[in-house]
């Protein structure tokens, strides 16, 4: 035993003092915010209840301790310090081993662990070794003594503390080792902060040995926990606010926690198809109070079932039911979920329409990844027969397996030159001829053959390829309208399809500056078609991008007008001078209330002194129906399918002659 004498000793106690503080802080944020509803939520709201009270123990002994040794105290008093500074010391001990339990829950999960018999025992062996020693403190002297003889004293076993701190120090590497192992769940700022913790946490357990005057392990403890709880518990990183439901990205760590550790899961993928109807037809409100009433009915369905399952919320109206038993699931509990979550008090009129999909983990998926495009892209990909498939039914399907691959297909196709660009000649009803061609990018991959761009474009642009592929598009056509053959074919300009993900993009524009300047392109003899599919947070980058493009001497078109995309407000404050009519309104012209909308749009084109073309054109008696409205220029079928360069120059060859 180490024995020192107090004489002229005093605790510093104020970084306790703060430490306290901190923590209170922190469990009235947590109450208020109500952030204890998740079990990994309820072991850190332990973890700091149990700090705040051995911090106040230790503050309680200290000061003891201090009013001893100034005399103002009976030394007497120090058998009660051993009790609390003992009591201290276990609490603590037990606190890192919390918050192992806690690192545990957010990287393997607890389930996990109780399978694995070694390791469940290498968890609890350093609380069982640990204990004891602490416990003993109690009777016999064997950690810490506080005393009096002539003077007060303090007698310290370094042995024996630094065998708890030691096993303290173990829990907290067994902690990275884990963050580690699990690293593909966390984000960076995640990865960092668990591993700034250990250096926190050692840090105080070696400033408190070597100068024992400052209680500093305490506030470091705070620290960590204010880390924790910025990094690893903000709601919003895992909630989504709409539902209340775990959101997609906790969705996605969870699998990659399945995946890691082989677990089996049943997953039902839930489709409300016509959310995007509720969304246009009530407001934001009504549609949260709605989505809260469905999170309840979901919740009531579990528990008056007994069943097991956790819910998430991937996106508006898409949910995905996380079954721990594949066995448990079969179509009766998911089309009771349905008849559960069917009567809404709330936005009345509406009735969702569900497409269901159940997969299984791992049989029918090798990684993450594989999940994630399934559960992207199942619905574009598959048609369904009925309202509920199983992956392992549909599996093989060829629409499917292109849906899978389309990262790597879209990779391959620009190595090797994949994409060609075809034309849709656009026939212009005054001038009796074709004044223009709409290019279209066409894929034929040589591992899977035709692939439509209904299918890759949604995806290019959503993985962020859409620019290589448009940029290859746009280069071709450029240098087409800057060769001579152009200039014979009788045409005034070729449109091109631009994507708002790539006009967002200053980098692009320049890019396509640098293509027109490369092939001398005269802006003339190009039109860049755009839809108007983006938030109006954007609005100022895009309409300043797309001045660009005009200053440049480009015209632009609003394509898709009529899909719901296109709404009238907004295309007259972009600057475009030709609007282009959607098929679905041609398929659906003969029905008197789509004849009256097009009598209105046509006008109103005109007055803004904007021109327009009708895609989609199919039959004679369309084309005759739209020339009557006053349509400027026509484009589909009836006159030409896209073709590709050589048909296209024969076709103009024959017909513009
Ligand atoms: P879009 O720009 O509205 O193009 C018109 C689509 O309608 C084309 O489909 C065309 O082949 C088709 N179409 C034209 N006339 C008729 C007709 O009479 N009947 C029928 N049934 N269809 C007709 P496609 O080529 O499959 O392209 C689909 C969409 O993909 C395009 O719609 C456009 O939004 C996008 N897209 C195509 N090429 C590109 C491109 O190079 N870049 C970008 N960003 N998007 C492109
Ligand atoms: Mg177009
Ligand atoms: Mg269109």
């Amino acid at each position: 035993m180490l024995r020192l004498d107090l004489s002229s000793f005093s605790f510093n106690l104020y970084f306790e003092y703060v430490a306290v503080f901190i923590l209170i802080i922190m469990l009235i944020y947590m109450f208020v915010e109500k952030l204890f509803i998740m079990k990994r939520s309820k072991i850190l709201l332990f973890l700091i209840s149990l700090l705040v009270i051995c911090t106040s123990l230790d503050i309680f002994g200290a000061h003891t301790v201090n009013r001893i040794i100034e005399g103002t105290s009976n030394p007497e008093l120090f058998k009660v310090v051993n009790i609390l500074e003992t009591t201290y010391i276990m609490l603590l001990f037990i606190s890192v081993h919390f918050y192992v339990t806690y690192i545990v829950h957010i990287s393997c999960g607890f389930r996990y662990l109780r399978r694995k018999k070694l390791e469940l025992i290498l968890f609890y062996l350093p609380l069982a070794i640990g204990l004891p020693l602490i416990i003993t403190n109690y009777f016999y002297p064997l950690i810490l003594n506080y005393g009096y003889d002539t003077a007060p004293y303090f007698e310290l076993n370094i042995f024996a503390l630094i065998s708890v701190h030691g096993i303290e120090i173990i829990y907290v590497v067994v902690s990275i080792l884990l963050i580690y192992l699990y690293r593909v769940m966390f984000e960076k700022k995640q990865r960092i902060a668990a591993s700034l913790i250990p250096v926190i946490l050692v840090a105080g357990i070696v400033i408190e040995m070597v100068m024992p005057k400052y209680l500093v392990i305490q506030l470091m403890f705070a620290l960590c926990i204010i880390i924790i709880q910025t990094t690893f518990e903000s709601s919003e990183d895992m909630i989504d606010g709409m539902t209340n439901l775990y959101n997609l990205s906790e969705f996605v760590r969870q699998l990659n926690k399945y995946f890691l550790n082989g677990d089996k899961k049943a997953i039902l993928l839930f489709k409300m198809t016509n959310f995007s109807e509720l969304r246009k037809t009530y407001d934001y409100v009504e549609v949260y109070k709605y989505c809260s009433l469905v999170t309840g009915k979901i919740n009531e369905f579990r528990s008056n079932n007994g069943l097991v399952f956790t819910t998430y919320s991937l996106n508006n109206g898409y949910y995905a039911f996380v079954f721990n038993r594949v066995d448990l699931f079969d179509v009766e509990v998911s089309n009771n979920l349905i008849k559960a979550i069917y009567m809404i008090p709330a936005c009345n009129d509406y009735y969702p329409t569900v497409e269901r999909c159940l997969i299984e983990i791992p049989n029918d998926f090798n990684s993450v990844n594989e999940v994630t495009k399934f559960v992207n892209n199942y619905r574009q990909a598959i048609s369904f027969k009925n309202d509920f498939t199983k992956y392992s039914d549909v599996s093989n399907d060829h629409n499917l397996i292109i849906s899978n691959n389309l990262d790597q297909i879209i990779d391959t196709a620009l190595k090797e030159k994949e994409f060609k660009v075809y034309y849709q000649p656009i026939y212009s009803v005054e001038k009796k001829r074709f004044i223009s061609a709409e290019a279209l990018v066409r894929l034929v991959s040589h591992k899977y053959g035709f692939i439509s761009p209904g299918s890759f474009i949604p995806f290019a642009e959503k993985t962020g390829r859409i620019e290589e592929i448009d940029l290859t598009v746009i280069e071709e056509v450029f240098k087409f309208v800057s060769s001579t053959v152009f200039k014979m074919l009788g045409l005034s300009y070729i449109e091109l399809n631009l994507s708002m993900a790539e006009i967002i993009n200053p980098i692009f524009i320049k890019r396509v500056r640098e293509l027109m300047l490369k092939y001398n392109v005269n802006p003339d003899n190009i039109n860049m078609e755009i839809t108007e599919s983006f938030e109006s947070s954007e609005l100022g980058i895009i309409n300043d991008n797309l001045r660009k493009l005009t200053d440049m001497g480009f015209k632009l078109s609003l394509d898709d007008y009529g899909t719901g995309y296109s709404n009238i407000n907004r295309f007259v404050s972009l600057p475009i001078s030709i609007v282009k009519i959607d098929k679905s309104l041609v398929d659906e012209s003969e029905n008197e209330g789509i004849k009256k909308i097009l009598d209105y749009s046509f006008t109103l084109v005109r007055s803004l002194n904007k021109e327009t073309v009708v895609e989609g054109i199919e039959t004679e008696e369309q084309l005759n129906r739209f020339i009557e409205f006053g349509a400027d220029f026509i484009q589909g079928y009836y006159f030409s399918k896209p073709l590709d360069f050589d048909k296209i120059v024969e076709f103009l060859y024959k017909n513009n002659m």
